[in-house]
């Protein structure tokens, strides 16, 4: 087999069998085939496309370049839930406990982020002696002794997309739905979970700006899920404003636990308990009304709040030694009048990750007491000299040009503004149910 042909044949929109796709992926992470080649296909494939068979056959060759984490020893039903990413999207943090005070177990990997803010490892790790590392026996044990755990996903899962994602990174090519759908979801199966909820975003601050590009993904992530026998279901949720007020590390923790409080955002809130209550449905044989009204409750009996002060604590964190937080803070204050109608989201990212909270290249170290509380949702009215949020950041130097970054995504309009859906729709094996 030679990759030129396997180039060729793509570049003339046919569909590369079982073996061709398997010798790709073994080869490159072997080595063997050189990044130039890859390249090529990858753009090939982003404008050919990839068939059902293919991106099914692309994932399994994903999850079969490492190892596959076994969690049978962990009783019951494991739900792992994955968001497409997006801008302040705290929702795990909040989700994982409050499933787990259900007693429905969440064995979690999650990921580093490189973009506005840290990922979930690196919001966990804002907390002083928080361990990401735990090795498989100690997150299995937390798992059957507390019913929840978030660790770093281990270098031995899925090394191929790790070679894939960032060659992709750098050729323009990672938002292709086939490609995306393979590296998440060999993800996810390779880390072990016996069901799968997906946030897909949608909105100026995701991948897909529009709803059906969106509900085109999640079909393609559920249709793997589904053949691999992994029952998977996605909500679209929007994604053309910030989740919640806080963007950053630490402050987005302790957002989480104001939800865990029972108070915190009501967009951050809504979209926890919708999520948890999904998870807790498809762990459980609870429906998902059921599962909603238990949520609500272990959230205003404080249950969900002990049990991540439990889950901290198992591993090593320390609550009590309070946040980092940054040496400068500026308030920002509105230049316009109006009904806020629209939010370039990812500029609002940007403008956190200048003040530190987000990584530009995989080596910057972040400040995890940096960040931006941003007050206004879409519909909100604001007034010319009002507060609409705050900056934080240790680098005095980067305070004017965040504050100008968050000022010129808004736009406003003199007349009343709808307030934006939240969640949108749901995608499972037998369809797209737009709400
Ligand atoms: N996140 C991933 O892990 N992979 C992708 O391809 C896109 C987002
Ligand atoms: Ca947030």
């Amino acid at each position: 087999m030679r990759m030129y042909d396997i180039i060729e044949k793509k570049k003339l929109g046919n569909e590369l069998s079982t073996e061709e796709i398997n010798f790709l992926i073994e080869n490159y992470t072997n080595e063997n085939i050189p990044d130039y080649q890859v390249s090529a296909l990858l753009m090939a494939i982003y404008y050919k496309g990839l068939t059902r068979r293919e991106t099914l056959d692309l994932t399994t060759a994903i999850i079969q370049s490492g190892e596959e984490m076994d969690l049978s020893s962990i009783e019951g039903i494991k739900v792992d839930k994955h968001s497409s990413g997006g801008v302040g999207d705290t929702t795990t943090l909040v989700v994982a406990p409050l499933v787990a005070s259900l007693g429905i177990p969440v064995a979690k990997m999650s990921g580093r982020g490189l973009g506005h803010t840290g990922g979930t490892l690196d919001k966990l790790e804002s907390i002083e002696g928080f361990n990401i590392n735990l090795t498989t026996e100690e997150f299995i044990n937390q798992v059957n002794n507390t019913k929840v755990s978030v660790i770093g996903q281990t270098k031995d899962i899925t090394p191929a997309d790790k070679k894939l994602y960032a060659l992709r990174d750098v050729t323009c090519t990672v938002d292709n739905i086939g490609l995306i759908a393979a590296s998440i979801m060999g993800k996810k199966i390779a880390s072990g979970s016996n069901k799968i909820v997906l946030d897909v975003k949608c909105g100026t601050g995701a991948f897909f700006k529009n709803f059906d590009d969106a509900a085109e993904l999640a079909k393609v992530m559920v249709n793997v899920g589904t053949d691999m026998g992994r029952e998977t279901i996605a909500i679209i949720t929007d994604m053309e404003q910030p989740l919640g007020y806080a963007i950053g590390n630490a402050i987005e923790v302790k957002e989480a636990m104001d939800v865990l409080n029972n108070k915190g955002p009501e967009d951050l809130r809504e979209l926890c308990i919708h999520f948890a209550s999904e998870m807790a449905h498809l762990g459980s044989d609870m429906s998902i009304e059921e599962a909603r009204e238990k949520i609500i409750d272990v959230l205003s009996n404080k249950k969900a709040y002990h049990k991540f002060e439990e889950f901290i604590k198992a591993q090593g964190g320390d609550l009590s030694k309070g946040f980092k937080t940054s040496k400068f803070s500026k308030d920002i204050i509105s230049d316009k009048e109006g009904y806020l109608k629209d939010i370039i989201t990812n500029d609002i990212g940007n403008a956190a990750m200048i003040l530190g909270a987000g990584r530009e290249k995989k080596t910057d170290t972040l400040d995890m007491g940096s960040g931006i509380y941003f007050y206004k949702k879409i519909g909100d009215k604001i007034s010319k000299g009002e507060v609409i949020g705050t900056v934080l950041t240790d680098k005095k130097e980067s305070i004017e040009k965040a504050i100008e970054l968050v000022l010129t995504s808004l736009t406003v309009s003199d007349t009343k503004v709808e307030k934006r859906k939240l969640i949108q729709g749901k995608v499972t094996k037998d369809g797209v149910f737009k709400y």
